[in-house]
């Protein structure tokens, strides 16, 4: 059986200090984990929660990559730059970088290609707004942002993460039902079996207002794998709890 994994995305947030804080915390609060836990931390701050984590069983994460390899790109960073960290895992695609930084389907799926080839796990994000979701658009929109990752990446596939995160659900207190979130991943699980025979060993988390009180619920539906967690993954014991959660 597949562990599952949560994921922390800590956003534009954090200090040396609280980092440092949160970081041990996390650390000595889980142990040894029985599912995979990882933060997404600020590029400037990976070398530090690196050299604090190594050891342990927190993985370090990314938040973004870029899609150029290398060269005269002013203020990206490479998949290569986040090898060199231990980085284990990137978020492609998060709602944020689609809504603020224009990012196409197809530039999400260049970056998840990115990630893979440089050996680090892209998390690709997908979900749909409360706009599509009220014109019942919901199943286009988050198999249309799949399929241009399948395609572009072919049978590399089965090593990435997907995260459905319904946009009206992210850092909203609004969280999908257990219900609503296993109808979105039932759907992407069947998008994945038709593109790669390895389909059932990709994990799928969910996301948006995830934390402590229901996560335990939404772990529990048959297709939802593990979670990518914002606002709750800044306080320790919150984070501890939804890892409590999927064991
Ligand atoms: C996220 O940013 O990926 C997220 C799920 O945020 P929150 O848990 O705060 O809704």
């Amino acid at each position: 059986m597949k562990k599952k994994l949560i994921a922390g995305n800590w956003k534009m947030n954090g200090s040396l200090a609280a980092n440092e804080a949160l970081v041990r915390a996390l650390i000595n609060g889980m142990g040894q984990p029985a599912c995979d836990v990882a933060v997404a931390v600020p590029a400037p701050y990976l070398a530090q929660v690196a050299g604090i984590a190594a050891g342990s069983a927190l993985a370090l994460a990314a938040q973004d990559v870029s899609v150029h390899e290398a060269g005269a790109y002013t203020g990206e960073t490479s998949a290569a730059m986040l090898k060199d960290f231990g980085v284990r895992y990137v978020l492609v695609g998060h709602s944020e970088r689609r809504q603020y930084h224009g990012e196409s389907d197809t530039v999400v799926a260049v970056k998840a290609q990115r990630a893979l080839a440089a050996g680090i796990t892209p998390i690709v994000c997908v979900g749909e707004t409360l706009a599509e979701r009220e014109a019942g658009e919901t199943e286009v929109v988050v198999k249309r942002q799949l399929a241009a990752v399948i395609h572009l990446n072919g049978h590399c596939i089965s090593e990435i993460v997907v995260a459905y995160e319904p946009v009206w659900a992210i850092g909203t207190g609004r969280t999908a039902s257990p219900e609503q979130a296993q109808q979105v991943h039932a759907v992407l699980r069947a998008q994945l079996a038709a593109a790669s025979e390895h389909a059932d060993r990709i994990r799928l988390l969910y996301g948006g207002s995830m934390n402590a009180a229901n996560a335990a619920q939404l772990l529990a539906q048959p297709d939802i794998d593990g979670g990518l967690v914002g606002g709750a993954a800044l306080k320790a014991q919150d984070f501890l709890q939804i890892i409590a959660a999927a064991q």
